[in-house]
């Protein structure tokens, strides 16, 4: 088969990636084989291949929002079955996160795209017990963007807490946000989208947001949850002071540039609460699909060629990508 290897890691301008030929993986014990149908391009594979994730796997494939047809069975999937392959596909079960239910906090967690290969490839691999059926309705590459973004967004909203048509502020408006925007917007929440650019401005509207505008303008009314998706740490302030009494803003990315310092009365007295997100469980994943099996999300996708997942990497680091980048072999 076809595939992309992070054979040198660094810098995009150096060529981190290699196209090249490999054996179709052999699927272990309860993994599925699946033939890949397509696979998102998510800025964790940029952090991957350009080494800021320390290399776990030499040569990995990276990819880890994957969608596949069932080759090879295992567990409860047969041959034909269309499945997604997300970031995490281990955990051990025993420690005392995970016994809580708390598995996206496990030690010994492994990851798709990281230490294990992962999806820019013609054939990927799962254990049976972390692939998730898919909902009926959407296209393959719909489908590929709710596996990693789709679901940290879906966790962010959770730990949010947004009480039932509650106002909810969202910072910045990429792939994972547009998703639990329009989420939050099915279960009769009030919307408020903050971002400098325009046309995801136009977007936030277009799907149902109350309102849009910049982090300058003052919301138009206090808000009693709040997602930060952008990694900018100067806008946790502002979204706490933007906050009601009890209000809970969670900070949905992996990194995020250094926070102020924070004023005590201004931006967290009256029980505001700030929090952060790490990964997803399962019970994360699966409630996603079966709401998007509900509820009909819109996902603004890019096509790119399989063979082109360098240069949709290029284009995603330099901002070049309306909608997910989504690679089709
Ligand atoms: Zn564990
Ligand atoms: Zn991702």
């Amino acid at each position: 088969m076809w595939c992309w290897r992070v054979e040198r890691p660094g810098p995009l301008a150096t060529g981190p990636l290699r196209w090249t030929r490999a054996d179709v993986p052999a699927p272990g014990d309860a993994e599925v084989l699946v033939r890949v149908l397509a696979c998102g391009v998510c800025r964790t594979d940029l952090h991957v291949a350009e080494g800021d994730l320390p290399v776990h796997r030499p040569g990995v494939v990276p990819g880890h929002e994957v969608v596949g047809e069932v080759v090879e069975p295992a567990g409860a999937f047969r041959a034909g079955d269309r499945v997604g392959i997300a970031w995490l596909r281990y955990t051990c079960g025993e420690c005392r996160y995970c016994r809580r239910g708390d598995e996206n906090l496990c030690r010994w967690s492994r990851y798709t795209g990281w230490d294990e290969d992962g999806g820019y490839a013609e054939y990927a691999t799962c254990p049976a017990d972390y692939a998730y059926r898919l909902p009926d309705g959407y296209s393959d590459a719909e489908l590929a963007p709710l596996l990693c973004a789709g679901i940290i967004g879906y966790r962010a909203l959770k730990l949010a807490e947004v009480p039932p048509e509650g106002r909810l502020g969202i910072y910045g408006f990429g792939a994972s946000a547009h998703i639990a925007a329009q989420v939050a917007i099915a279960q009769g929440v009030a919307v408020h989208v903050v971002t400098r650019s325009a046309a995801a401005q136009a977007l936030a509207l277009e799907l149902g947001a109350t309102s849009a505008g910049t982090v300058s303008e003052r919301q138009p009314e206090p808000l009693d949850s709040a997602i930060l998706f952008a990694p900018a740490g100067d806008l946790v302030p502002a979204a706490l002071e933007a906050l009601d009494r009890g209000g809970t803003l969670s900070i949905a990315g992996i990194y995020l540039t250094d926070v102020p310092p924070l004023a005590y009365e201004r931006h967290l007295f009256y029980e505001r609460r700030l929090r952060s997100v790490t990964a997803n469980t399962r019970t994360d994943g699966r409630e996603l699909m079966e709401f998007a099996g509900r509820h009909r999300l819109s996902i603004a996708t890019t096509p790119y060629p399989l063979d082109a997942g360098s240069r949709a990497l290029a284009d995603l680091a330099e901002g070049r990508v309306t909608g997910a980048a989504v690679l089709t072999p």
